[in-house]
């Protein structure tokens, strides 16, 4: 299968065989033909397997084919809405480039940063816009954005947004484009809520599912400490300075948690730095930057900030919180091992955490190795929160410590658990 046969148009091929694309990938195999037949599409992939392409390139075929004939500004006829600004960037970087000979032009508006560029850009016209949902609707609020011509609205990453408490924007916003409209709708997982929210806005979707890539999972070296909440920064301690650790993207759930490590290792002599979505963009790129070049060797990022970050010949990824959706575990330790390189994703599991434990080995079937060698080990008991403190204290220090009733673990799993440490080599 070729761009060719799937129908792709001369200009836009070009632009491919520049990029060096010999193949579609196989999100883009199913996902064009369904896209320039005009049909809504429901894609269960997520970033890094091409999803990019297989939305743009039928979009800006779709427009090139239909121009449209009134004179003025242009207007905006597609709308992406994603949930992070590197993502958008990212995104309107695709379209450039697939697009430069299409004459199609496009933009880009996100928050955190001053606003005067993003509108001067939209008053020159644009086919494509690319947006983040709350800057997007302040300057539809203001005036600048008016989305009555949308006939391509796409939703990116669906699931992120949820978690981003994006819920109500996203509302707003579908209840400005037309309804008369192409819509997809993409989403690394698809719960429950994210079913929901698709059928408010697609009509009767062809569905596309990619599977997240496991391959990079499984050259990636993985390991697992059973560790209490409390105690996950002096382990992140020990790790960091008793280990053989190159450069490091250490994973929280939350921008205050990552905030927290960077003092933590801050007071320790180690330089770290933080990417989330309360930094200012300069503040973001600053830091990447400095990790790239290996000026910091440590970069602690939310899931959402680190999304669509490409940061080659990572040494280890750690995950200081395991991840509640098992798809952003793997999408995560994909962030090392790259290009041959061989990489070792470290994961911190407390009690609370097991569960999720759970659904990540399932989903990339393996028991991820236990390291047991390890000063802060923890049995992973969740203490009930209703006891009195002293009363839960007593308990906890009563449970055995080694082969104690992990409920995440069988017999067979506990005999895959190793004494290991990695050499100690100090820093
Ligand atoms: P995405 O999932 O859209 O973030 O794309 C992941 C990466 O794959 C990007 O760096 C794209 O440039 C690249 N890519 C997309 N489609 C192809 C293709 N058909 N062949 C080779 N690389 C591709």
């Amino acid at each position: 299968m070729t761009f060719k046969t799937l129908g792709v148009i001369d200009p836009i091929l070009k632009a491919i065989e520049a990029e060096g694309y010999s193949h579609p990938t196989p999100i883009q195999e199913k996902s064009i033909p369904i896209l320039l037949k005009g049909k809504d599409l429901l894609g269960c992939a997520q970033t890094g397997t091409g999803k990019t392409a297989a939305f743009a390139i039928p979009i800006l075929q779709n427009i090139y084919n239909n121009p449209v004939k009134s004179k003025g500004r242009r207007k905006i006829r597609a709308l992406v809405v994603t949930p992070t600004r590197e993502l958008a960037i990212q995104i309107a970087e695709s379209f450039t480039t697939y697009g430069k000979y299409t004459g199609i032009r496009n933009t880009v508006i996100f928050g955190g940063v001053k606003q005067l560029a993003q509108t001067q850009s939209l008053k020159q016209g644009v086919e494509v816009l690319i947006a983040t949902p709350g800057r997007l609707l302040d300057l539809i609020d203001q005036g600048f954005i008016s989305l009555k011509d949308v006939e391509y609205s796409v939703l990116d990453e669906a699931d992120r947004m949820l978690d981003m408490g994006f819920i109500h924007d996203i509302r707003k916003i579908i209840a400005k484009l037309p309804v008369v409209r192409q819509s997809l709708f993409f989403s690394a997982t698809m719960p429950p809520d994210i079913v929901k929210l698709s059928r408010k806005i697609l009509g009767n979707p062809e569905k596309v599912t990619v599977k997240p890539e496991q391959t990079t999972a499984e050259k990636v070296e993985q390991f697992l400490y059973y560790v209490s909440k409390k105690d996950k920064p002096k382990l992140l301690l020990h790790i960091l300075k008793t280990d053989e650790v190159g450069s490091v993207l250490i994973f929280t759930r939350t921008k205050h948690g990552a905030n927290k490590i960077v003092k933590i290792l801050g007071k320790a002599s180690i330089v770290s730095e933080a990417i989330h979505s309360n930094k200012s963009q300069g503040a973001r790129q600053r830091a990447l930057g400095n990790f790239k070049s290996g000026k910091t060797k440590v970069l602690i990022a939310t899931d959402i900030a680190a999304r669509g970050i490409d940061i080659d010949e990572l040494s280890h990824v750690i995950n200081f919180d395991l991840p509640n959706i098992p798809e952003t575990y793997v999408h995560r330790i994909g962030r090392t091992g790259r290009a041959g390189a061989s990489g070792i994703a470290l994961s911190f599991c407390d009690g609370e955490e097991r569960a999720y434990l759970k659904d990540i080995q399932k989903l990339i079937d393996l028991t991820i190795t236990v390291i047991e060698d390890q000063p802060f080990e923890d049995d992973g008991t969740v203490i009930e929160t209703k006891k009195p403190a002293n009363q839960n204290k007593s308990k906890k220090s009563f449970v055995g410590r080694r082969n104690s009733n992990r409920r995440n673990s069988s017999p067979s799993e506990n005999k895959q658990k190793v004494k290991k440490s990695f050499s100690r080599r100090p820093r």
